[in-house]
């Protein structure tokens, strides 16, 4: 490995905790790598429970003051905060390319993404209403104020570095909560590049803060087990969520749990097979299938299994496969090596019990970790791409007969992230749409998420929604108050 000379306005090689730039305690680095080349883009310093105590303790002390700006001025500096993220588009976007591997078109299009949902929460600041209710006597009035929970913790994941710190940072700011930040050892650099522009957007120290440090554990512990944090917002893996969720027990810690998926996508025999193909491509291999609402089986009805199979493997067969730099790549590198080892030993589980590879299927030799998109056919529910989230860019085709069927083998999954169907009569659309035990279904569409939206699982893939105006109620208490004796 060695460095290479990448430089931005927006990177820094430190936390950021109270307004400062620093390393606090910390003497020890870890290195952040481009998986597309094992280059190492930076060294940071490892912090962990100390300075997560220090930044806690900011956010604490900042706290009242940002809750008690009128909302407008919350709202106007969350603007800014956006304006700032939309004119340097570019800049962010490469660091997000150079440091997570996603083609450079799709790291501009997550860059506007996390901006929009800065923006949307810099208008609702303006609209956290409470109620009144009619009182059920004379002497009474009842009415019900929101008021922000506190001090949150956040802990987010690699596969979308920009827009996992937006969606809960944007929200939370805006109802007049206070932050700190842990974003993925193997991303920090664009959450440190979003902390300059908030900087530059007029937030106050104390008000976002970023711990940056290798041994997510030691951090997450002080962040659950520190009674200055009202609330923690992770999302990631469903055991590391089952980590947190206990950790916060003992003080009946409020939660947020973006958590994984299992996405079924399933195309029906009276579905429009070119719309079908186009949106299992936008769902599973965007960000090279390292989404947690990728499709993840597809389900293929078998008067259309044989062209839908044929049709999409022709397109996957000629997607470019690179460094997210290069032009007209469409898929970027896995990761970590870990990330390919997962991918490939799903295809081989799946080809050493029947399946068929129709391309793909195979790493690709050399520095980057690389896997070939892959469509395989004559899939069953043996194997393992069936339970678990393969988080590559592999289409499993399963074969079906019946809506029944479907529906069942859909819904035999202890996840309840996304659901994809494609159909086009319009009591199968409404039959199905409320059948399938999911947060969140596209219909005819591969493409879900917006930031008008709610995002968010059932069962064990989460509690909480992120975006619309559902996402603000995670960061507010509801306070009754009661007038009597009038
Ligand atoms: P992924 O498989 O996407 O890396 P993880 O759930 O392991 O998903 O990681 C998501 C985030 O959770 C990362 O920021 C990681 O550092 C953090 N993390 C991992 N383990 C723990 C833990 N025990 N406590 C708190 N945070 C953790």
């Amino acid at each position: 490995t060695k460095h290479v000379s990448f430089s931005s306005r927006f990177l820094r090689d430190t936390g950021y905790i109270d307004g400062v730039w620093t390393a606090g305690d910390a003497t020890r680095t870890f290195d952040v790598l481009n998986p597309a080349t094992g280059e190492v883009l930076a060294s940071l310093p490892d912090m962990g429970a100390a300075e997560t105590r220090d930044a806690i303790t900011a956010a604490h002390v900042a706290q009242p003051a940002w809750a008690a700006r009128p909302a407008k001025e919350r709202a106007a500096i969350l603007r800014k905060w956006h304006e700032l993220m939309v004119a340097n588009a570019d800049e962010l976007a490469a660091i997000l390319t150079a440091e997570m591997g996603k083609p450079f078109a799709e790291a501009r299009g997550e860059i506007l993404y996390a901006a929009a949902y800065v923006e949307w929460y810099a208008e609702e600041a303006k609209r956290i209403y409470g109620e009144t209710i009619p009182a059920p006597s004379n002497d009474k009035r009842m009415m019900v104020i929101k008021q922000p929970v506190g001090v949150v913790g956040t802990i987010t994941p690699w596969n979308f570095p920009a827009a996992m710190i937006a969606r809960k940072v944007a929200p939370a700011l805006a109802v007049g909560c206070t932050v700190v930040s842990k974003p993925a050892e193997q991303t920090p650099l664009s959450a440190l590049a979003l902390a300059v522009l908030a900087e530059q957007a007029g937030v106050p120290a104390g008000v976002f803060n970023v711990i940056v440090g290798e041994d997510g554990p030691a951090i997450g512990k002080e962040l659950c087990g520190n009674d200055k944090v009202r609330k923690i917002s992770f999302t990631g893996s469903t055991e590391v969520g089952r980590i947190l969720m206990r950790q916060c027990a003992d003080q009946i810690k409020k939660v947020s749990l973006e958590l994984g998926g299992n996405a079924p996508f399933i195309v029906f025999d009276d579905a429009d097979l070119d719309a079908a193909v186009e949106g299992a491509l936008a769902s599973k291999y965007r960000n090279a299938g390292q989404t947690c609402v990728c499709a993840n089986r597809l389900y293929v009805q078998s008067g259309v299994y044989d062209a839908f199979a044929a049709r999409l493997a022709a397109k996957v067969a000629a997607m470019p496969v690179g460094d997210g730099f290069e032009a007209g790549v469409m898929v970027g590198p896995l990761i970590d090596d870990k990330g390919l080892a997962k991918v490939e030993s799903h295809v081989e589980d799946a080809v050493s019990k029947g399946a068929k590879v129709l391309t793909g299927g195979k790493r690709i030799k050399g520095a980057g970790t690389f896997f070939s998109p892959t469509v395989l056919t004559g899939v069953t529910s043996g194997m393992q791409v069936a339970r678990e989230e393969t988080f590559g860019p592999v289409a499993p085709l399963f074969r079906f007969d019946t809506v029944e069927d479907v529906i069942a083998q859909a819904n035999d999954t202890e996840f309840g992230l996304a659901a994809y169907f494609f159909a086009g009569d319009l009591k199968k659309v409404w039959r199905v749409a409320e059948a399938l035990e999911y947060g969140m279904v596209g219909i005819n569409t591969g493409l879900i998420s917006s930031e008008a939206a709610p995002f968010g699982g059932i069962k064990q893939s989460g509690l909480g929604r992120e975006g619309s105006r559902h996402g603000a109620d995670d960061y507010l208490e509801i306070k009754y108050l009661c007038i009597g004796n009038l």
